[in-house]
This record gives structure tokens, sequence and C-alpha cells, in this order.
């Protein structure tokens, strides 16, 4: 049986992080659903008579909820469409898949599944930091930092600040404050390396740097709802960044 859902990662933002498959698919699709945070020119890669939909899905916004965008995807499908579900970075990362997923296997619907580029990955290249530092960040955390119904997600926060290593943490712009305090009284040092990266990948990415004390501070004096991603630990800091003087000859290729 042919596959008649994909799942697709639309990556952080830049047209390029596409995958080529991504871009194929989307080209060939019949009907796009669409998360709001992927880019216009991605969108644009569709076919003028694709039916493209914008299902929503950013923090803090009304949105199509997840049982419609369910609902609409089975229907899609059962009406013998090529459909694409296209979320933002890496569809398999805090992108409620297995929902969908399961929606369509109750309907007995193939699907395929597309990787992306997830923000995690795009972020560390534009710190030009390895989340996984040999000797330095022997873990490598994936948080939410939203929990329900808007409030601080539950963590472990001491095994989290014990283990060591990388935090990153998505969705968690709006409860920095918090999540800093968590950590704080577990047992990280106040002056843990921190970073937030405000639409990684796109022209107007904004990196903020300092600690994991003073960035819910700089992130407020900031302002904005741009997408967040917030990273915390030894391999941010300044010692063990790479020099970026090479990335930026390759930053304005046309798409
Ligand atoms: N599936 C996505 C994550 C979805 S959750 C992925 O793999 O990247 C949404 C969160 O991801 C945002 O709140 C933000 O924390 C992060 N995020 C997604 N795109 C981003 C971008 N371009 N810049 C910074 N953070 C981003």
């Amino acid at each position: 049986m042919p596959a008649l859902v994909y799942l697709a990662g639309a990556g952080p933002g830049d047209p390029e992080l596409l995958t080529l498959k991504a871009a194929r698919l989307i080209a060939t699709a019949d009907v796009i659903l669409h998360d709001s945070l992927v880019d216009a020119r991605i969108i644009a890669l569709a076919r003028p008579s694709a039916t493209c939909i914008d299902v929503g899905k950013r923090c803090g916004r009304r949105s199509t909820s997840q049982q419609d965008i369910n609902r609409l995807l089975v229907e899609c499908a059962q009406a013998g469409n090529i459909v694409v579900r296209l979320k933002g970075g890496d569809p398999m990362i805090f992108g409620r898949a297995t929902e969908e997923l399961q929606a369509l296997e109750a309907h007995n619907i193939a699907y395929e599944i597309i990787p992306g580029v997830t923000a995690a990955t795009a972020a560390a290249a534009a710190l030009g930091v390895s989340l996984t530092q040999r000797k330095i960040a022997r873990t490598l955390h994936f948080l939410t930092g939203h929990g329900a119904e808007d409030g601080l997600p539950v963590h472990d926060w001491v095994a989290l600040t014990r283990a060591g290593g990388t935090l990153v943490i998505y969705m968690g712009r709006d409860t920095i404050s918090g999540l800093a305090a968590h950590l704080i009284e577990a047992g990280m040092p106040p002056d843990m390396p921190a970073a937030a990266v405000e639409n990684v990948s796109l022209p107007d990415e904004h990196i903020l740097l300092g600690t994991i004390a003073s960035l819910p501070r700089l992130l407020r004096q900031r302002g904005g709802n741009a997408p967040t991603l917030i990273l915390l630990g030894e391999a941010l800091d300044d010692e063990n960044k790479v020099e970026l003087r090479l990335r930026r000859t390759m930053a304005n290729a046309p798409f």
C-alpha cells in the first residue's frame, strides 16, 4: 500500500535546511497541513493547485485543536489526496506526532515519517557549540519548558542538574524564571552558562548569552515572543565555542 500521509519535518526555518525528501514531497502534495512556525518560503514550494492549511500549533495562540487536526488528516487522506503533514523542526520532537499517527492507524491509513533538523541542532550550529563536547558534556537532555495549563513542567530537577551535561529547553521562553529557580534550587550553579536563541536559522536570528541566573532578566528585557530555544551547560562556556568566521560566508546563500 503506498503511503498516503507523510509526516515531515520542515526544519528550524531556513528553507535550505529542509531535507530533499521533504522538499520533493511538498512539491507533489495535494494537501499540506502545516504548523504556523513553518516558513512561508517552504510552503511556497507547494504546487499552485495544492491546498495548504495552517493548523496553528503556536504556543500562546489559539490554534486548531489536536482532535480537529487528526480529523482533517484522516479526511484528506481518505479522499485520495497525497497529504503532507508538515511540522517545524523534527516531527518526533515535541511535535505531538503520536496522536496524529494513532489517528491514522485507527483508520488504517498508511504513513511515512520524514525527519527534520530540530531546533536544538540548529541552535548548536548558530552558537558554534558542540552539545556533547567531549569531557564537558556527556549527556544531552531535550526538555519541554511548558507544563499543563501554561505552567511549569514537572521534571526531576535534581537528576537533571546532577547529570551535568547540556540541557536544551523547548517552549521555555515564558517559563524561564520558574525553570531557572528550580534548577538553581536543585544545585545548578547560578553562573552556569546559558543561551537563548530566537528564530534560529532565520534572517532575524538573535542570540542572548548569559547565565542561568541572568537569562530570565535578559529575556524579559528583550521582550517579544519569537520562537526561542534555551540551552544550558558548561558546553556553552565561551572557552568551549568554536570560531564562527567561516559560517558567516555562507549565511546569505540565495534560496
Ligand atoms: N518539533 C520542533 C519543536 C516544536 S516545539 C523541533 O524539532 O524543533 C516548539 C518550540 O521549538 C519553540 O517553542 C522553540 O522552543 C523551539 N523552536 C522551534 N523552531 C525554532 C526556531 N526557529 N528558533 C528557536 N526555537 C525554535
